[in-house]
């Protein structure tokens, strides 16, 4: 492809609205153009990079066995209410009607429509398992799109479902995708860490998600430097720092005017958050719950909504607790009736500690669980830290910032059991079919990886993801010998079997390499008249600093090399 035919032309302004260096990257490329909030066109670079992304993905996913499909995006709604996702996704969900007022969804996923497809055409154990997958669009009216192409209302998702007869089925499939997942991932030059993550509402098994190491990401992840153990923050499990145990003392009431936050209340007695215990209150599915932690840890909401059991949790307001009886800033878990009282277990470890007296300006020392109170409900539902234990080998857990691209699930019979995705056994029973779930984002995955490949002058494409191998720059394009070198050799590499974009354009070398730079691509060739007179060319590769002298001879030659070494 020569430059000056390229639809789409480099920039360099970097647009305000660009914070991360991919977004940034992929604007001043001409690959993506916004058109509304978290809504993009893709043009003809992000598009030729994409379609690598989707050819690499599918031939693993089809090594693992997987067949492709492809659904509509269209449904309709009472599906979703079937599930209960209709709700579960709630404002997530774009929803529309068609002209006889029948509700529609456009789809955020497909398991719904994947569970009937396969209910319909099995029948027997004979017929699993089966492992199906689509690369098709989703939609989902995210509260906040951001970053380019990182979080979306509109984007290319491979989502892979596996239908399996039993759980031991499901662990088979399970760890076929799994492994299908690290080749893509290494396959596209990306380094990620499998984590284990949050299974959700649905609550299925296991769920690990694939993490981008990166320092614009969204999730946070604590990871084991001695050991496997790697968990997103919503699910990590660490152990927690545990102070001395010390003899019990009796209960005593402190005044402690004004003392209505931990800090505060510390600083005020001359203690640590360690020695606190710290009230909250929620309503979890319209329900006001009292929930008691150590002071020195903070809630993680995710588990409280998991050992709750509810989908709908926030943060009580002043007049919801103050119609329960409560005193926000004074409250403490002793003596409280009428309300349901959820512990964090780390309020077991620990002695005498200081509450909240459920008296204005009044705290009480001493307070001792078992002794004093107890909770109706006990758990992990506090934030694993960096500094916390590692669950796994005792190690110390350091954070790490990253980007979701991928995400494998085990749904269970949750899917199959709503919709009647059953199967007959060799007994002749019939049984709910033990289901997985499996997505990529395309559009994240190719942003993730300029994120993680670039450096302060532009992209730098790993080769298998590159929308051309090859840039071939050609300086002096005043000079007609040097247009016919740099024409004959396009030719020869194309005709070779390169991808080649060739910047034919009559621009100055400096704009043109610097152009050549943001682009990315892996290998550069410049054609010029320095190198002219003894028929040679530059190569350089765009991760390298030095460049080499090739007798044009032999460039195809050079190029097979370094492919071959590069993968
Ligand atoms: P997130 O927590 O980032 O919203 P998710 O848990 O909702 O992701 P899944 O439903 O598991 O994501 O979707 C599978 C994959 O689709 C994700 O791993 C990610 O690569 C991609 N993806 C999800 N939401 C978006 C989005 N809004 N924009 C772009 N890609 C997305
Ligand atoms: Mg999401």
């Amino acid at each position: 492809m020569k430059t000056s035919f390229l639809f789409g032309k480099t920039t360099r302004e970097t647009p305000s609205e660009a914070q991360i260096r991919s977004h940034q990257l992929m604007v001043r490329t001409s690959m993506i153009q916004s058109v509304a909030s978290g809504i993009y066109s893709y043009m003809p670079l992000a598009l030729r990079s994409m379609q690598k992304i989707e050819h690499i993905i599918r031939e693993e996913i089809g090594n693992a066995g997987g067949q492709e499909v492809l659904l509509p995006t269209l449904h309709p709604v009472e599906l979703w209410e079937s599930t209960g996702r209709s709700e579960a996704f709630g404002d997530n969900l774009f929803r529309t009607k068609d002209r006889r007022n029948r509700g529609l969804v456009l789809a955020p996923t497909h398991e719904e429509v994947m569970t009937n497809l396969v209910k319909f055409n099995i029948s027997s154990y004979r017929d699993l398992p089966i492992i199906l997958y689509q690369i098709q669009t989703k939609f989902r009216d995210e509260p906040r799109p951001r970053a380019g192409l990182m979080r979306v209302r509109e984007f290319d998702m491979k989502d892979a479902y596996s239908f399996d007869i039993n759980s031991e089925g499901l662990d088979v499939s399970y760890q076929k995708m799994k492994q299908a997942y690290k080749n893509i991932f290494s396959r596209c030059g990306l380094s990620t860490i499998p984590v284990e993550a949050d299974s959700g509402a649905i609550g299925g098994k296991d769920s690990q998600e694939f993490i981008l190491p990166a320092e614009s990401g969204e999730d946070l992840v604590l990871s084991c430097p001695n050991c496997e153990y790697a968990a997103n923050v919503e699910r990590a499990e660490g152990t927690i720092p545990s102070p001395p145990t010390q003899d019990q003392l009796p209960i005593k009431e402190v005044a402690t005017p004004n003392q209505k936050t931990i800090p505060g209340l510390c600083k005020f007695l001359n203690i640590e958050p360690i020695n606190t215990l710290k009230a909250l209150f929620y309503t979890a599915d319209g329900e006001i719950v009292f929930v008691v932690t150590r002071g020195d840890l903070e809630v993680n909401e995710i588990k409280l909504k998991n050992l709750l059991k509810v989908s709908d949790l926030r943060l009580a307001n002043n007049t919801e607790v103050e119609n329960k009886g409560l005193i926000a800033g004074s409250a403490g878990p002793m003596g409280i009736k009428n309300i349901k009282l959820v512990g964090d277990s780390s309020i077991t470890k620990g002695s005498n500690f200081v509450i909240g007296a459920n008296k204005h300006d009044f705290h009480l020392l001493n307070v001792n669980y078992e002794r004093d109170f107890v909770v109706d409900i006990l758990g992990d539902i506090t934030k694993t830290e960096e500094g916390h234990g590692c669950p796994s080998c005792g190690g110390t857990l350091k954070e790490i910032r990253g980007i979701e691209v991928g995400h494998i699930f085990k749904l269970g019979t949750f899917f199959s059991e709503a919709l009647g995705c059953l199967y007959l056994n060799d007994k002749g029973e019939q049984l709910p079919v033990h289901m997985g779930c499996y997505g990529i984002g395309v559009g994240r995955l190719l942003a993730a990886a300029i994120e993680q490949n670039h450096d302060d002058k532009g992209i730098i494409f790993p080769i298998s993801i590159a929308p051309f191998h090859i840039h071939l720059v050609s300086l002096n394009t005043e000079k007609e010998e040097v247009v016919h070198q740099s024409n004959a050799l396009y030719k020869d590499l194309t005709q070779t079997g390169y991808q080649v974009l060739y910047d034919d354009r009559a621009e100055s070398p400096g704009v043109k390499l610097n152009d050549a730079d943001l682009l990315g691509l892996p290998i550069r060739i410049i054609t010029s008249n320095r190198n002219f007179n003894n028929d040679c060319a530059e190569v350089k590769l765009r991760n390298e600093k030095d460049s080499k002298i090739i007798p044009i001879k032999d460039i195809s030659a050079t190029i097979e090399n370094i492919l071959q070494t590069t993968g």
